[in-house]
């Protein structure tokens, strides 16, 4: 299961950019954006690791802080993120339950680093991403390195995310539509021809490791599939 990451941040911005720093490193996130909205979302979620801001509206982060320790008796470590100049009582924080602070304006480097640290202290690291095999290929998620036939491919990002798509469906049916959706991640697919033109190149980069083997399948009228 994907460690999930709860940002509670009422500076939408600041909450995005949070996000994406963690998605980046392949955590799932949940984005609360007041104390009230943390407690809810907390009624169904159990995530592994909470970041949470002390400024915010209705319900502050030390009254949240102390509810979820308290109240909810969830283990999950609590990084408080917080102005430096605000962050004047750190004992106390501590000792209210907070794990960890985070200071502002943070790199994100920082916070990878502060986070990962906090879940391999509870000993809630994602766990290994195991390669995937198909036929002659092998594709290793953690170093994003693609082996066909024993030799490795240089794959643009473009190209290495449509493979792992295929990869992880190997019997499905992706559109390109989809396709598009998933790898670019901007929205409408439109007229344009971008999936086909990335898809061969990939079965090019494929076919000159491996002449033996076709591995990408068009499906008239829909889209690609693993062949
Ligand atoms: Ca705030």
């Amino acid at each position: 299961m994907q460690t999930k990451i709860m940002i509670v941040e009422d500076e939408t911005d600041i909450n995005r950019l949070l996000a994406r720093i963690l998605e980046a490193e392949g955590y799932g996130t949940i984005q609360a954006f007041s104390g009230t909205e943390a407690l809810l979302l907390l009624e169904r979620e159990e995530p592994n690791l909470i970041l949470l801001d002390l400024m915010l509206p209705g319900l502050t982060g030390e009254e949240l802080l102390t509810h979820i320790r308290e109240k909810k008796r969830l283990s999950a470590p609590i990084l408080v993120l917080s102005a430096k100049s605000a962050l004047n009582d750190k004992v106390a924080l501590l000792k209210s339950g907070a794990d960890d602070y985070i200071t502002k304006p943070f790199e994100p480097e920082e916070v990878a680093a502060r986070v990962q640290a906090a879940l391999r202290r509870t000993g809630s690291l994602p766990r290994r991403q195991l390669p995937f095999s198909y036929k002659n290929i092998m594709l290793y998620p953690e170093s994003r390195k693609v082996i066909v036939n024993g030799l490795e491919l240089s794959l643009t990002s473009h190209e290495y995310e449509l493979l792992l798509l295929f990869l992880q469906s190997p019997e499905k049916v992706f559109s390109r539509e989809s396709l598009y959706e998933q790898v670019w991640k901007n929205g409408y697919y439109g007229e344009n021809n971008t999936v086909n033109v990335h898809v061969s190149n990939l079965r090019r980069k494929m076919k000159e490791a491996d002449a033996s083997e076709e591995y990408i399948q068009t499906v008239y009228g829909i889209g690609f599939k693993l062949k």
